[in-house]
Parts: structure tokens; C-alpha cells; sequence
């Protein structure tokens, strides 16, 4: 189901995590997100993700566009902004595939363009813009990769598209002349070498992250969804929650992108690589 209503402002000010990185503004193009990933800590933040009731509870069944997005941001640009694009849906839902809500925010970034812009997606949808993006000065995509393996994939994200394609957007992006980055967020169960490889390979940069949220290392804010705790517990991925076996999985990673000639960072560190 998609819904359509007026949002009051487009941009805003950033706090904790996002402001850390270094971002100054977020941009939120509708509520609630039909990807509907099983891990997603958007609805755990409930009021303060700016959520209603009905988008925890039915997180990923419905999604509601702000329809006067693009008329509130022409209004609200300003070029020393650096804008990250979202924390709390991704642009390139399913849904947006029929509302091409898209289509008009970029047109006017493109306008107005600011100190930064960084779109955060997993969808290959984003290769649509493909010629709005080149318009773009000091663009920056951030595109979800969690595992390299299908099976987990479709466990923690049956909505979202499969390995090979994120890797294909990922290069078409690349080719494209668009800085891309591999954001290894959240870490599901994968061969964390394997995964390093593949998403240096298609984009050719450093690599950024982050484990699943976990209360041992977060003890506060949002966090993990429990559906995703339920499918751990089913499939025997529990230690993928264990903030210890974590950080482990985060050394192999690092060792691994060396080993490439790179790195691999997460927390604010890592995705104030974007914003820079
Ligand atoms: S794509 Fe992002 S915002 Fe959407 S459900 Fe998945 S994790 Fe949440």
C-alpha cells in the first residue's frame, strides 16, 4: 500500500549517529520503507525515527510518500549543506519504482546542488537516475551489501534485490563516473573474506559498515529488529549478535581489504568517509 501526505520540512538537522559522520542534514523522502528488511532498526526508534504507531507495527507493509518533497527542498537547499539521503527509508524502495518521488528531489539537487550529497540505497533501481546522477556535483552513493551469501540474503531480506545484481548496480554506478561505496551494513552471516573481495572488486575503493546493532555494544538508541533475531536464533546465526564474534568478523574484514590494497572502516569513522 502506498500513501501520499504533506510533510511540513524536508531537511533535517542531523543528531548522534549521522551528525558524528559529519553529515549536517538528512533527507527523508517518505515514511516507513517497503524493503522491509527483517534486521532494520528504523522502527525501533519509533516517535524519534519520526514514526507513527502503524509504521512500527507494520513495518514494511506500507509506505507513505511526503508528495511535496522536491517544492520543500528548492526551499530549503543551501549550498554549505552536506545532506545524507536516508537514515530512515531507503530512496530507492519498491514503491518507488510507480511514485518516481525520485525523479523531482534530484532535479532539485541538480538546481541547487550543496557541499555534499550522499544517497544510502540497496536498490538497483537507483540506475534509472542514472542521468540525473551524472548531473550532480560531489555526489556520493553509499550501496548496501550484507552478505555474499544468497541463502542469507533471502532470510534477512527477501524484499531486496539479489548479490549479483547490487554488485552489477554497483559497477554500472562506478562506470558511470559516480563515487560508490560497498557499505557492509548490517554484517548478516557471509565469508567476510569472500565478502570483502566482491565489493572491492565492484567498486573499487575502501569499504565501510557496520555489524548488526546489538545492546552488549549499543546500549542505547536503535537497534536490531526482533525479527531478525527470530531468524538467527532458527538458522543458528546467533553469534552474528555477539558484540565479540563481531568485532572478529570486523578484523577478517580489514585484513582482508588490506590484503586488496584498501580498508575497512566502521562506526561514524567509516561513514564520515561519505560526507567528507
Ligand atoms: S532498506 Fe533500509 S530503511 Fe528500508 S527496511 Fe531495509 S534497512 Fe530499513
Amino acid at each position: 500500500m502506498i500513501g501520499e501526505e504533506k510533510a511540513g520540512r524536508i531537511l533535517s538537522p542531523t543528531t548522534g549517529f549521522i551528525a558524528e559522520a559529519g553529515f549536517t542534514h538528512s533527507l527523508t523522502p517518505a515514511r516507513n520503507c517497503t524493503f522491509g528488511c527483517t534486521y532494520c532498526y528504523v522502527p525501533t526508534m519509533r516517535l524519534f525515527g519520526g514514526l507513527k504507531p502503524e509504521d512500527w507495527r507494520r513495518w514494511g507493509q506500507f509506505t507513505t510518500f511526503k508528495s511535496n518533497a522536491a517544492d520543500l527542498l528548492r526551499r530549503e537547499l543551501r549550498v554549505g549543506q552536506r545532506i545524507y539521503c536516508s537514515p530512515l527509508v531507503d530512496p530507492y524502495q519498491p514503491a518507488e519504482s510507480g511514485m518516481r518521488m525520485m525523479e523531482a528531489i534530484l532535479d532539485a539537487v541538480i538546481e541547487n546542488p550543496p557541499r555534499r550529497f550522499v544517497l544510502q540505497t540497496r536498490g538497483p533501481l537507483i540506475l534509472r537516475d542514472l542521468d540525473r546522477l551524472r548531473k550532480i556535483p560531489r555526489l556520493r552513493v553509499s550501496f548496501s551489501i550484507t552478505t555474499n551469501r544468497e541463502d542469507v540474503r533471502r532470510l534477512y531480506e527477501p524484499l531486496c534485490a539479489p548479490i549479483g545484481e547490487r554488485l552489477s548496480a554497483m559497477r554500472a554506478l562506478r562506470e558511470a563516473g559516480i563515487e560508490v561505496y560497498a557499505a557492509l551494513s548490517p554484517l548478516l552471516p557471509c565469508d567476510p573474506e569472500e565478502l570483502a573481495q566482491m565489493a572491492i572488486e565492484a567498486t573499487g575503493r575502501e569499504l565501510i559498515g557496520d555489524p548488526l546493532h546489538v545492546r552488549g555494544v549499543k546500549p542505547r538508541g536503535a537497534t536490531t529488529r526482533e525479527a531478525a533475531w527470530r531468524i538467527s536464533a532458527r538458522h543458528g546465526f546467533t553469534e552474528w549478535l555477539d558484540g565479540d564474534f563481531q568485532q572478529r568478523v570486523v578484523d577478517r574484514i580489514q585484513v582482508a581489504a588490506r590484503r586488496w590494497g584498501t580498508d575497512f572502516e566502521t562506526g561514524p569513522g567509516g561513514f564520515g568517509r561519505l560526507a567528507a
